[in-house]
């Protein structure tokens, strides 16, 4: 039978990139212990805390269908929480929540691309997008932010790329780079959004997770709040990612056809994780550093580890969970030194290329094992660079 282009065509074709983390899933399947630094996702459960008040929310009868735009707390509570980050008025009608972030970005995509309508996001990129933005109909146009700019984005390439553009996605922190964008990358994206008069669809699952400088939200900028469509999500900051709990704060007029979307789609989020993520998002940021701060810890001991040799590069590493390290010295591509160092020594990283062609000749590790195995898994991983970079000098 025959199946609609919309969904056969997802991946473009071509690998969907998780090949190397499917390779040691299938090991460990087969019953070899494999280290595991390939996905976003923490090594602690969510708190007890929150899970207590799921608990009392289910045990209280909340599991019927919930308010499809979502709760009113919750949605009260995200509003007061993006007003505070942002300093641009934003109330309960600004904000959908969704089945997670990756739902929000599909929804979001929906809501501003029509059908052939080009839509743009940088390279590298979260595995997901081009799928998801081939999924809404629309035609994906990676813009390269390149390593040797630290994987900043420059204005002028998303100028070059933003003609006919409906829209254009970014990330900050950044999944899998963990740079951060300033206030003068982010000015001069706002402007060419303005001039070529494209959506900003601004991902910030990761924005509790910053170590250095801080973050700032497209939507605080002068006259970005009615282009500017923000995902977040309780997934990363919170311990959350079975959950599925998350949101899109935009315009009005645009929350509004979201909503009829989801009418028409997920049919909203279980009222007990909504309750528990109102519960999570009022107990100040004691929660949240909680959860951060394992990562901050593994980043500064990354840090030490990598000043030691010099064979694998780091990309200065500002947020988000990972580290984005240059093997480029091996002679290898990242797709060949994560397949060699899973064969040589178990440790399963991601290949760049898996994130976008700008990521070539990178590897990406997620800082999300405990802290001595981590630490060792980086030092080997560095031996094994240096032997093989020695091989090729
Ligand atoms: N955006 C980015 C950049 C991510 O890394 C992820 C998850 N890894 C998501 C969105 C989606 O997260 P979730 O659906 O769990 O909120």
């Amino acid at each position: 039978m025959h199946l609609s282009q919309r969904i056969t065509n997802i991946t473009g074709g071509g690998s969907d990139g998780w090949d190397l983390f499917n390779r040691a899933r299938a090991m460990i399947a087969n019953g070899t212990s494999v280290t595991e630094l390939t996905i976003g996702e923490h090594d602690i459960p969510t708190h007890p805390s929150i899970l207590e008040a799921m608990h009392k929310a289910a045990l209280g009868g909340h599991t019927g269908y919930a308010a499809v735009p979502g709760t009113d707390e919750l949605r009260e509570t995200v509003a007061a929480r993006i007003q505070a980050q942002t300093g641009v008025a934003t109330t309960a009608a600004n904000v959908m929540i969704t089945p997670g972030g990756q739902a929000a970005l599909f929804a979001s995509h929906t809501a501003v691309c029509d059908d052939g309508d080009v839509a743009l996001y940088i390279d590298p990129y979260y595995a997901t997008y081009p799928g998801t933005i081939r999924g809404v109909g629309a035609v994906p146009r990676p813009v390269a932010a390149r390593a040797e700019n630290a994987f900043q984005p420059r204005a002028e390439d998303i100028d070059a790329a933003a003609v006919g553009a409906a829209s254009l996605l970014i990330n900050s922190p950044n999944n899998p780079t963990g740079v951060i964008y300033g206030e003068d990358t982010l000015s001069r994206i706002a402007e060419v959004c303005q001039r070529h008069d494209m959506w900003l669809i601004s991902d910030e699952v990761y924005d509790t997770q910053v170590w250095e400088g801080s973050h700032l939200s497209p939507r605080a900028l002068p006259d970005m709040a009615d282009r500017t469509l923000v995902v977040g999500s309780m997934s990363k900051s919170f311990a959350m990612t079975g959950s599925r709990c998350g949101w899109i704060v935009g315009p009005e007029s645009a929350i509004d056809h979201l909503i009829t979307l989801a009418i028409h789609t997920t049919y909203g989020v279980p009222g007990y994780i909504q309750d528990a993520s109102v519960f999570a998002l009022t107990q100040g940021d004691a929660l949240e550093r909680e959860v951060a701060t394992p990562f901050r810890r593994r980043r500064a001991i990354a840090q030490d580890i990598l000043a030691r040799q010099n064979s694998v590069g780091l990309i200065p590493a500002q947020g988000a969970m990972y580290l984005m390290l240059d093997v480029r010295a091996t002679g290898m591509t990242g797709e060949a030194f994560a397949e060699a160092l899973l064969d040589a020594h178990h440790i399963a990283v991601m290949p760049g290329e898996s994130f976008g062609a700008a990521a070539a000749g990178h590897v990406r590790v997620a800082m999300t094992i405990e802290d001595r195995a981590f630490a060792t898994s980086l030092a080997t991983l560095c031996e094994f660079a240096e032997t093989r970079a020695s091989q090729t000098a």
